[in-house]
Formats: C-alpha cells, structure tokens, sequence
C-alpha cells in the first residue's frame, strides 16, 4: 500500500501515470497534480477502469512551498514524484521537509534567470533530510539517472577502478517537423546552447557550444554525429565513481536541428533575458516555446530508436578492461504502450524504477542521493521487467 504525488503532467508524467498504473501492487494510489488540473484529469479519465491504481487529481502551483505542503497534508502521500520543471525542484523539496515526504526528480535545480546546472543547490539539503529521516532521489530519469545507475554497476560488478567514462545518447528518431524539441524545449535549448564542458583529472574543461563533434556507430541505429555537451550527472559522477580521469556527455543531433537552433541564437530566439514587447515584458526562449510542436504531440509522428548507454575504460585484477552498456528503445513500441514519444518514456520509466525502490525499501536512506550512490542490482533488474532492457558489449569501440 503505498500512495504517490506526481507533480507535472506534461510528457514525461504521462509516462510516470502509466507505469504506475501497470504497477499497481506497489503504486495502489496516485494523485496527478499540476498547474493545469484539466491535463491530470485526462490522464486520469484514459486510466481509470483499467488499472487498481485508484487516481485523484488536483491543482498546484509547485513553485508555491504553502500550496505545496497543503496538497500534501490533504493527500498523505508516502513520496512526491516531481516530473514538473527544475525550476520547481527546491520548492518541492521544501514542502517534503515540511511534512516528511521522500522526494525523486529526474532534473537537477536550475534557476529561472540564469542556466546553471549544477547539484550545490540541493545537496544543500542533504543534512535537512537526514535529520527529518526523509531520502531524496536526484535525477532518475534516464540522463541523469539510468547513466549514473550503469555506471554504479560497472564499478560493483566488473571493475576496480574506472577510468574513462563516455556517456553516449542517440536518438536516431525523425518527428518529420524541420525544428521541434524532445522534450520541454525551453529546458532543452538551454541546454544545449550553453558551453559544452567535461571533466579531466579532477577539473572542469570548458568548450565551445557544439566544438567537439565525434561520429560513431549506434547499434540498430547507424552512425550518427554527437556533439559533446556539458550534462549534470558528470558532476556527481566523478565524486562517486573511483577512479575517474576523464567523464564526458555526447548527444546525437541532426544537420537540420543544428541549422534550424543557429539560426534561432543569431536571431536572438533562445535569449533566456527578459525584453519589452508591445508594453509587456517577455522571455524570447519562453516565447519560442509557445510557437514550437508541443513534445507531448511528437508521439505519433516520431519514427526510428534511441541508444542511450556508457562506455567504460579501467582495470579488474591489474588488467586493462573496456565495458559498455546501453538501452534501444523504439518510438513506436513506446507510443503504442503508453501514447509517447521514446524521450518521455526512457525518462518517466526510471522515475516510476527510482519511486518503487524507494516505496519498497530498497533505496530508503534518509538524506539526499545521487542514483549511483544506490545499490544497482534491484534497478537494472526492474529496468528488464518494465521496458527498458539493456544490452552488454565487453569489446566495444572506443570514442577518441
Ligand atoms: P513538459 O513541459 O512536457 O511538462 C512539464 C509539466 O510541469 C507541465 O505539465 C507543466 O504544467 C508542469 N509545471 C510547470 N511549472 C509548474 C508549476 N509551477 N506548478 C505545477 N506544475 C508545473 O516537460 P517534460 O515532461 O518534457 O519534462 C519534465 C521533466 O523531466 C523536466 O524537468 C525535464 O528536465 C526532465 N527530463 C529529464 C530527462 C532525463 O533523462 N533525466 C530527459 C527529459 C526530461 P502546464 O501543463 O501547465 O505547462
């Protein structure tokens, strides 16, 4: 019997809702609450009658802590799934310290005015929740979040030490739309307009937006350029995970994607600073975000698969080693089971994984937690039951 508050109900929470609901033993009730309560209702309209999960629904402004710890009062739930934006994250985290709720998010903290990925902001908690005998959950979604749960595998099972990690996501889908974003496109042309960086010996190197361009060859997929991108669970990782002198992010991205966002940036579309227009005061970014396809929408219409994983380089037993690991999953498999596109699903999969090992005792550690900082095994093992299998190479090719 466990009850959970999923905040958000945008593309990745639609595929939270589902999961749950196919998982009912574990998540007996659920209550969606978002800013607009009509897209809880619907979900919870399409749902209900074919699942035991019983489903309530309500409305929240997640960046009101008051409304927030209200909610929770009312609904007694024993964690919140925040699959809301990260701008809501310290928010939230603030409600669950008030009323004693285990929290997990798939984003880590980003302020509104400036895109600033960094875990300082809510490791900050860590000592609150400890002391409030409540666990926090950073980042499971699939990057962060499956990535940091490979890597914590690689290092039980088949290493000493790593040395060299490559976190490498593909997405060879095609939505048929010139220019459109995977998910929220206002957090994700933040992020992929910011500088790249990775870390080498312990320190930060910085790069230009999209400098360091690689291609290799995704496994059902093909070759694909990538671009190295600064991405949040290099930092955590490289505190976690012994041995490291070198983590880096690459993200596939299409010719037409990358003309299409130059174009935008010269333009001053993706601005995040606030201008006047017509006596009103708007954010070019935000404004852009109204005029592109909703992620939500791109489900039907997206083709092809993603090849998310991590290569490792390191040693077992004084011997040279190299592992890599990683998940397919196909758009159209997705849309079938739960009406979404593949990003949603490889990220609202692992929430549903992260919640259930917290609800059953598995990840319960009061204080605030990188996924890695778990134990894998019950997590990979779950990630095989409910949708995301993974595959093992121990002789893969190298990124130079
Ligand atoms: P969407 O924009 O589709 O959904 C966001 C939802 O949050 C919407 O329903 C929105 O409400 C709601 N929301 C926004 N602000 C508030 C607020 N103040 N109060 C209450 N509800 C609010 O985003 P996605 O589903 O694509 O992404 C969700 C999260 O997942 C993001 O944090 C994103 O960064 C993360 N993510 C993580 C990935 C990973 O692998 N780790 C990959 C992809 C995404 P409304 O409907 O009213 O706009």
């Amino acid at each position: 019997m466990s009850r959970a508050l999923i905040i958000g109900a945008g593309g990745v929470a639609g595929v939270v809702i589902h999961k749950c609901c196919q998982n009912s033993e574990v998540f007996t009730d659920i209550c969606i609450a978002s800013r607009t309560k009509s897209k809880c209702d619907k979900f919870k309209e399409e749902l209900q009658g074919k699942t035991k999960t019983n489903i309530t629904t309500a409305q929240v402004n997640a960046d009101n802590v008051p409304e927030l710890v209200a909610l929770m009062k009312e609904y007694k739930p024993d964690i919140c799934i925040n699959v809301a934006l990260p701008y809501q994250d310290l928010h939230i985290m603030d409600a669950c310290l008030e009323c004693k709720v285990d929290y997990l998010d798939t984003a880590n903290y980003e302020p509104e005015d400036t895109a600033k990925f960094e875990y300082s902001w809510q490791w900050a908690y860590r000592e609150r929740f400890e002391k409030a005998g409540i666990t926090a959950v950073l980042g499971s979604g699939f990057d962060p979040g499956v990535t940091g749960v490979f890597c914590a595998y690689a290092q039980k099972h088949y290493f000493d030490e790593i040395n060299y990690i490559d976190i490498l996501d593909c997405n060879g889908g095609d939505h048929g739309y010139p220019f459109a974003t995977n998910f929220n496109p206002e957090i994700n042309i933040r992020e992929v307009s910011a500088k790249g960086s990775y870390i080498q010996d312990g320190k930060w190197v910085e790069t230009e937006p999209m400098e360091i361009k690689r291609v290799y060859n995704f496994d059902q997929v093909g070759e694909k350029d990538m671009y190295l991108l600064h991405h949040e669970e290099l930092e955590s990782l490289a505190l976690n995970i012994r041995g490291i002198k070198r983590i880096r992010f690459f993200m596939t991205f299409g010719q037409s994607y990358l003309t299409h966002l130059k174009c935008l940036e010269n333009v001053g579309m993706t601005s995040i600073e606030p201008i006047m227009y017509e006596g009103k005061e708007i954010v070019p970014l935000q404004f852009l975000k109204a005029v592109l396809p909703d992620p939500a929408s791109l489900g039907p219409r997206t083709k092809g698969k993603t090849n998310i994983g991590c290569i490792f380089q390191g040693k077992k037993d004084g011997q040279d080693k190299t592992y890599y690991v990683y998940n397919v999953c196909d758009h159209q498999e997705c849309y079938k089971e739960v009406g979404s596109q593949a990003i949603s699903y490889t990220t609202g999969v692992p929430a549903m994984i992260g919640a259930m090992m917290v609800l059953t005792g598995k990840w319960k550690k009061p204080g605030v937690y990188n996924v890695e900082e778990f134990d894998p095994d019950p997590f990979m093992e779950a990630l095989n039951k409910w949708g995301l299998p993974w595959t093992e190479n121990f002789n893969p090719v190298l990124v130079d």
